[in-house]
């Protein structure tokens, strides 16, 4: 059978090489334009299936107040009059509960956790380089919040993630690249098996395999469907028409729109972050583990000679503008953990979009007729892009079963 892919992100990646293991013809389609909000290419490289816990959460719902009222700077709403938005808003409070939030927390965690396993060994296996390093720190200011993180993932541990407590002592042996921050740290949240990497290093390497393994990579827009009632039997595209027999869409936050024009509607919102990048880190002054620092919300990670910093989420449409309060904020983030940035002259800055359900739940399986969907995977789609690709196939073969498959069915 022959199945288009729309997206190469890394969720599209990963979904045309499952596909092609399971012996489909497989081509993939991604527009590749630059500015586009590409989340692949800018994320803070976390595998990090401890750090699932759902954004829709009655502690999400205490800080509403002071989000719509634009005090928290690193999450910032200023698309107030946008009727998507509006509906996607209503839809995430309901689904703020106690109940809900623990829902949607396992299932992240138990499907990053599988992916996590899968890529490990991909990465072995194909001896994929994207700068793997071992271990990750959620690093507090106050032993409050350090407590309150750590009850708060009670939910993980007792379903077996390994998160332990470490104090300021503790967290600077695993880390003592953090003893020269301008950061008054009180201790962290040590996730041993979490790893880091490079997913744009990750997906373009995949890629390739996925072209020596007879996969067709091809440049374009996907505009459209040419349907034959419920079946799809072309992609209408700006370089002409690509038959399928079977479709799925895989093109990050833009994927709502494409299934948009099939009658049923996909809820999702983009979710603006800045990844700003250093190269020629000196490698003694580099960290060893990622991490986030959770007073300022920022997030890091090191692969090669990189150092990846990322931070903000905003809710404006489809914007890509970089705001100066915006990169100030993330900047300035990067120079406390880090402090001998400041000599390594500006960073690149991308913009790239979560692609956010509003359940939290990412949608993979079977959309309607020969259409499948793998998209809406927030911010742990590098984390959760293995075990994704694995339902989906299974979905495409029609032998989607078990609790992960219901639970995600879109
Ligand atoms: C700032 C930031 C930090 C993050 N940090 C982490 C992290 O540390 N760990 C983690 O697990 N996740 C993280 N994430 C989330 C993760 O990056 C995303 O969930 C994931 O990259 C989504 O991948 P995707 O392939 O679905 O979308 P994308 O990477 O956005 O790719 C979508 C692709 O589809 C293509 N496309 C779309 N529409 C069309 C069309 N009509 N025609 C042709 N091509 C099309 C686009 O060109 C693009 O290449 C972060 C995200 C951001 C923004």
């Amino acid at each position: 059978m022959h199945v288009v892919v729309v997206g190469g992100g890394v969720i599209g990646t990963t979904s045309a090489h499952a596909l092609l293991e399971a012996g489909h013809e497989v081509t993939v389609v991604d527009r590749g334009r630059d500015g586009d909000g590409v989340a692949t290419n800018v994320n803070a490289g976390l595998i990090s299936p401890g750090h699932a816990l759902a954004w829709a959460s009655p502690a999400m719902l205490a800080r509403l107040p002071a989000v719509l009222s634009n005090r928290t700077p690193q999450l910032r709403v200023r698309a107030h009059f946008d009727p998507h938005l509006v509906r996607w808003g209503m839809s995430f409070v309901r689904n703020c509960t106690a109940g809900r939030a623990r829902r949607t927390s396992l299932l992240r965690a138990e499907l990053g956790e599988r992916s996590r396993v899968l890529l490990d060994r991909m990465i072995a296996e194909f001896a994929i380089d994207c700068g793997r390093a071992e271990g990750m720190l959620f690093v507090h200011t106050s032993d409050a919040a350090l407590s309150q993180q750590f009850a708060a993932m009670q939910v993980l541990r007792d379903d077996g993630h390994d998160l332990r407590a470490v104090d300021r002592d503790g967290c600077l042996r695993l880390e003592p690249a953090l003893a020269g921050a301008d950061l008054a740290i009180a201790g962290a949240i040590h996730h041993p098996t979490g790893f880091t990497a490079d997913s744009a290093a990750f997906t373009a390497a995949l890629g390739r395999i996925c072209r020596e393994q007879g996969a067709r990579l091809v440049s374009a827009d996907v505009t459209g469907f040419e349907s034959r009632g419920e079946q799809v039997v072309a992609l209408v595209t700006d370089r002409g028409r690509i038959p399928a027999d079977a479709v799925v869409v895989a093109g990050g936050v833009h994927t709502a729109a494409l299934l948009g024009r099939s009658g049923r509607r996909l809820r999702l919102y983009p979710v603006a972050g800045l990844g700003l990048t250093w190269d020629g880190v000196p490698e003694e002054l580099a960290p060893r583990l990622g991490g986030i620092d959770e007073t300022n919300l920022v997030a890091w990670s090191r692969a090669d000679g990189r150092l990846r910093v990322t931070g903000i989420a905003e809710f404006n449409r489809f914007s890509t503008r970089v705001h100066p309060a915006d990169l100030h904020q993330v900047t300035q983030g990067a120079y406390r953990l880090f402090p001998w940035l400041t000599s390594l002259g500006r960073p690149r800055v991308g913009v790239g979009f979560r692609p956010m359900t509003a359940d939290g739940l990412p949608k993979i399986g079977h959309w309607r007729g020969n259409v499948f969907v793998n998209a809406g995977h927030a911010n742990l789609g590098w984390t959760m892009a293995c075990g994704a690709a694995e339902l989906l196939a299974a979905s495409v073969a029609g032998q989607a079963d078990g609790p992960l498959a219901t639970a995600f069915a879109p």
